[in-house]
């Protein structure tokens, strides 16, 4: 019987978590079962508690960058890796946490927290990407296992995944779903995010509110204007849609925009 031999190595995974709820790394814990023939763990401090920080072929990040510590770790984690895949909205998109100190200061919102005495180091939350070449970005709030275990697949055949980032109203329409924006007057951010959950909360009757992040060349100005023309205040919009990555720089656009301001009166 001809032996087989077996030229390549098992490639090496590490996951990390900068500033997040661990969400990301539950999910890749629920489905350590289905990756582990194909990787070998090397660091994965939430899951075990001897651990190899060394060179990792892949390694997988939750969380934003929001204290200095974040950032020396993560800088150390980017030398080591060969791939670096930033996992769920806060490495993407910065999250609550990002919008956050976009209004407010990142110290204040710790005093507030901690009290003035405080003096645990904070910053302004940003994106890993703001730091770091980021080689896949897989958002979600947390990610969806599925996305999850093709990335992980692709990565494996060394490919560079396509995640696709349409609207989640196209998934909306696939489960034939009532538009509650257009029907009800709900303040449904579907059409700006980005599809990965199978629109969870339009499917049960709730608005979108955007936790994928937003989806490719999303229309931010027009979707404010629906919702101020549906009622809606510009504070309320404004914070909505900054909540899961709207880029900043959007809302000095939207409040600067008199269109948006003065919405036209329809009532006649
Ligand atoms: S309910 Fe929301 S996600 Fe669904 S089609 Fe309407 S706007 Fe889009
Ligand atoms: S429908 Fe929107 S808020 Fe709900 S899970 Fe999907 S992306 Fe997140």
């Amino acid at each position: 019987m001809p032996t087989v031999k077996m030229t390549k190595t098992i490639p090496t995974i590490s996951v990390y978590s900068l500033t997040g709820c661990a969400g990301e790394l539950l999910v890749i814990l629920e489905n350590l079962n289905k990756m582990l023939p194909y990787v070998r763990i090397l660091s994965f401090p939430f899951a075990q508690s001897t651990n190899d920080d060394g060179p990792v072929d892949i390694a997988f990040i939750e969380g934003s960058v929001s204290n200095p510590h974040d950032l020396e770790r993560l800088v150390s984690i980017r030398r080591r890796c060969k791939m670096l895949v930033a996992l769920g909205n806060c490495a993407v998109w910065g999250c609550v946490q990002k919008g956050a100190c976009s209004r407010f200061d990142a110290e204040q919102m710790r005093n507030q927290v901690y009290g003035e005495q405080s003096t645990i180091e904070v910053m302004p939350a940003s994106r890993v990407e703001d730091h770091v070449k980021v080689d896949v970005k897989l958002s979600g709030c947390p990610i969806d296992s599925t996305q999850l275990l093709a990335v992980t697949a692709s990565l494996l055949k060394d490919h560079l995944p396509y995640i696709p980032q349409k609207p989640v109203c196209l998934e909306c329409k696939l489960k034939e779903n009532p538009c509650i924006l257009i029907e009800q007057n709900l303040p449904c951010l579907g059409p700006v995010t980005a599809t990965g959950c199978g629109a969870l909360c339009p499917s049960v009757g709730a608005p979108c509110y955007g936790c994928w992040g937003p989806s490719e060349e999303p229309q931010m100005e027009a979707m404010a204007q629906v919702l101020l023309e549906k009622g809606y205040r510009l504070n309320e919009v404004l914070t909505r849609l900054q909540a899961f990555g709207a880029p900043t720089e959007l809302f000095s656009r939207l409040t600067s925009s008199q269109a948006l301001v003065n919405p036209p009166d329809r009532s006649n």
